[in-house]
């Protein structure tokens, strides 16, 4: 390491300890030339994570794009953003975690929605709907009608939902209080 001062490039530590969140290792070092204290910090050097596309094409992974997803499809619902920043944990958990950096947007949507299902049904069948990207309406309304069966806390969303679904299938009623943001 060069020394910042006199660019001597031998040195010894003098203090070496763990940062508070034990990620990374900091050590205060002194020029064995002119004297001169510094620190450097030590960290695991990561793969930046990549997901795999259906036709192949690979991106970096993007958690804040999955959030805002989440966060959308949870809108209205009792879910907190905390909730669903654990939920992304657990994901990257189960898919990154198993010394991966290359996982398959498929794969990664699939423990989305699993976990998201048992968060909020709701929530669920909004994201999968436009994560599977159900081949067509009938798929879509199978999914819910399963969902609208159960009994369950549902509460007055539901309604809702059935509503939306129908706008999707004709698209012919035009809702003025539809606020939906372009996707
Ligand atoms: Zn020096």
């Amino acid at each position: 390491m060069k020394c910042p001062q006199c660019e001597y490039q031998e040195d010894k530590v003098v203090d070496s300890r763990t940062t508070k969140e034990g990620e990374a290792i900091r050590r205060r070092r002194e020029c064995l030339q002119c004297g001169k204290r510094y620190t450097t910090y030590e960290y695991i050097e990561r793969a930046p994570a990549i997901v795999v596309k259906k036709d192949g094409r690979r991106e970096q992974y993007d958690r804040e794009k999955i959030l805002t997803g989440l966060i959308k499809a949870c809108e209205k619902r009792s879910v907190s953003r905390k909730q669903l920043e654990k939920l992304l944990e657990e994901v990257e958990g189960a898919t990154f975690g198993k010394f991966k950096n290359e996982v398959k947007t498929t794969d990664l949507g699939n423990e989305v929605i699993d976990r998201l299902q048992q968060l909020d049904e709701v929530a669920y069948v909004r994201f999968a709907s436009v994560y599977r990207q159900f081949k067509d309406i009938n798929q879509f309304m199978k999914e819910l009608k399963t969902l609208l069966d159960k009994p369950g806390p549902v509460e007055n969303g539901g309604v809702d939902e059935t509503e939306d679904a129908s706008d999707l299938s004709e698209g012919r009623k035009s809702r003025g209080r539809s606020s939906r943001e372009g996707g």
